[in-house]
């Protein structure tokens, strides 16, 4: 068998250069060339897993279909790649850690002082040749998160490293990305901070062999030789990364800098010839010249954050392109929302969306939104809380179940349409304790669901505590809101939509996160188009 080649991506000069997208871009091109290839992320924070993490914090929490909460990267290595990760894809501080922990409690490190080196690094190296070993992949490239020369990243930087020189420089490369900032007092691109921020790599021991500049101005042949000159890299080893208008031009652009090229030399990778981007153009062709636009709105209590929403957005790219459309996303406040200005304030959106979430925060914005979208014949998607508020809204005004709530928000109501899950009952930590990852559900054929998804079995992935309650499911079915996806195993209810409503779906499960470009999700292609028509 092939050696399995290391790519580590690093981050200088400042945080949010799009190391993930980076990542993900030079995943596609080498997938696309035919070498099997997986991404992984190394976050340097203390939490176990960023389930904890309010989304203001952290941005979107994504899950895997093997149940781990893990970065929005991994989204955008999934809508790239269109392959799934998993519990291995996210490694976290608090994770290496814990495991460290647990092997010295048990006594496996027979009476050693245990330290950062040569444990910590240890198991971070292991954590990298894991997901190599495992899943049989030709490349694994390694986001490590945070900025160099933060001390939270140091035992990272260190066991890349260690893995430069255990694995040889044929099989490991180290890509730094950084900023070109441009000075516009003085009209001129400056290089220093790069210079610095290798200079801060190299005195960790670790020489990068690729320079990606992240700009918003062109480079020019001078500053590519000014910076491989001062950090020791080739020339063609140094990558502009020009600003974008949507991510998923970063392949092409990548490609047109040769990145893949100069990757595969470098780890003496068998060139398969270049690879075949037609579908990933043409994708990009009608992401900027489609035919029709809808004005759709998102109602969620995170929109401060576009982050917050991630792959929701990232779907409506996806689902919009398969409709030749572009969906003119805006975001309102549930807070902002109440019985006086709801009428106002929605009236001008061809579809509702109504966003997952936690807490009684904002909730009656949503309720409304719900109510609006279902009075007024408006194509409206909820999604996991999203469906939520939308039973709970049709219990209040069409079954007339005063008070009717979750138990999430009232423990009191008289009507608990959505309750606790069975198996949540007693649950109190509250890392990785939800119903989390991909569960099987029956779609009801007939049904405005089965429409979508032209299937019956199909697997989507959870991230909840609460759940329709069924004791009341045939009052419901008999006023016209129906379950219309079951899971087979445990009876729950995954799909409810009104008969009698253009198209108007809820969902426990989350679609958003596995909604490709390759494959978008049925759900939001199907949306979409009925907001089209
Ligand atoms: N808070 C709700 C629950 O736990 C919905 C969760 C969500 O929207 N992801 O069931």
């Amino acid at each position: 068998m092939a050696t399995i080649k290391y790519i580590f991506v690093t981050g200088g000069v400042t945080s949010s250069l799009g190391k993930g997208i980076i990542s993900a871009s030079l995943a596609k091109l080498l997938q696309t060339r035919g070498y099997k290839v997986t991404i992984q992320k190394l976050d340097p924070y203390i939490n176990v897993d960023p389930g904890t993490l309010n989304p203001y914090e952290h941005g979107e929490c994504y899950v895997t279909l093997d149940g781990a909460e893990t970065d929005l990267d991994l989204g955008h290595y999934e809508r790239f790649l269109s392959i799934p990760t998993s519990q291995a894809n996210n490694v976290t501080t608090g994770k290496i850690y814990q495991s460290v922990i647990n092997k010295e409690r048990r006594g496996d490190y027979l009476g050693k002082t245990v330290q950062v080196i040569p444990h910590i690094t240890d198991e971070i190296k292991r954590r990298i040749k894991l997901l190599g070993s495992k899943q049989k992949f030709d490349v694994v490239i390694t986001e490590i998160g945070g900025t160099v020369g933060d001390i939270e990243s140091l035992p990272y930087i260190e066991a890349v490293r260690q893995l430069k020189w255990e694995l040889g420089v044929t099989n490991t490369l180290v890509i730094h990305l950084t900023l070109v900032p441009y000075l516009s007092a003085s009209g001129e691109l400056k290089t220093k901070p790069t210079q610095h921020s290798v200079k801060v790599l190299l005195e960790n021991g670790i020489q990068p062999n690729i320079l990606v500049l992240r700009t918003e101005h062109e480079l020019g042949i001078d500053i590519k030789k000014k910076v491989a000159l001062f950090c020791n890299v080739d020339l063609d080893s140094v990558i502009q990364s020009i600003d974008v208008s949507t991510i998923y031009e970063v392949p092409l652009m990548m490609l047109k800098e040769k990145l893949d090229v100069t990757v595969i030399r470098k780890l003496e990778l068998q060139d398969n010839g270049p690879p075949d981007m037609s579908y990933w153009k043409k994708f990009i062709k009608t992401v900027k010249n489609p035919k029709h636009k809808v004005k759709i709105v998102l109602v969620g209590k995170y929109v401060e954050l576009p982050d917050a929403y991630k792959s929701i957005n990232e779907s409506f790219i996806h689902g919009g392109a398969a409709n030749d459309c572009y969906v003119d996303l805006h975001n309102v406040h549930s807070e902002d929302l109440n019985e006086e200005n709801y009428v106002e304030v929605l009236k001008d959106y061809k579809g509702i969306l109504v966003a997952p979430g936690f807490g009684d925060r904002g909730i009656e914005g949503k309720i409304l939104a719900a109510k609006y979208a279902r009075e007024n014949n408006i194509p409206f998607l909820g999604v996991c809380l999203g469906l939520q508020c939308a039973i709970v809204e049709f219990a209040r005004n069409v079954l007339g179940f005063q008070n009717a709530h979750s138990t999430e928000m009232s423990t009191k109501t008289p009507y608990p349409v959505i309750d606790l899950m069975e198996d949540q009952k007693g649950i109190t930590e509250k890392g990785g304790t939800m119903r989390l990852g991909g569960y099987p559900c029956v779609v009801k054929k007939g049904t405005k669901a089965f429409d979508a998804y032209q299937v019956t079995k199909i697997v989507e992935r959870h991230r909840h505590r609460y759940e329709f309650n069924n004791m009341f499911l045939k009052d419901f079915e008999k006023a016209g809101m129906i379950a219309s996806g079951i899971n087979p195993d445990t009876n729950l209810v995954e799909i409810m939509e009104l008969t009698s409503h253009k198209w108007f779906i809820g969902v426990q499960f989350h679609p958003e996160y596995s909604s490709t470009v390759i494959k978008p999700h049925p759900l939001f292609v199907d949306f979409i188009k009925a907001t089209i028509s």
